[in-house]
């Protein structure tokens, strides 16, 4: 479980998800299924709010390891988009 602060300390996780383009699948609202197109792998990254900040996490190696990896960099960036919809519809 990592919490998000800044983009800046997952740069390197962005420039991933930018580059591998991984597929992200709603399961719900704040989980998310990021699966890599290239090697079919398939982990389940969580997004939930707690006392007003965010927090994240992955079931990859990384993420295990309190790493922010480029599927948890992929499965927030639908999350938020979510919940602007949401919003906007005001659900
Ligand atoms: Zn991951």
């Amino acid at each position: 479980m990592i919490q998000l602060t800044s983009a800046a300390t997952l740069q390197n996780a962005i420039t991933k998800a930018r580059t591998v383009k991984p597929r992200v699948h709603v399961n719900r609202f704040g989980s998310y299924a990021v699966t890599n197109k290239q090697t079919g792998a398939t982990y389940t990254v969580e997004c939930m709010k707690r006392d007003g900040k965010r927090f994240a996490h992955c079931t990859c190696k990384a993420g295990e390891r309190g790493q922010g990896c480029y599927h948890l960099v992929a499965a927030v960036s639908a999350h938020l988009q979510l919940a602007q919809e949401r919003a906007a519809l005001n659900f």
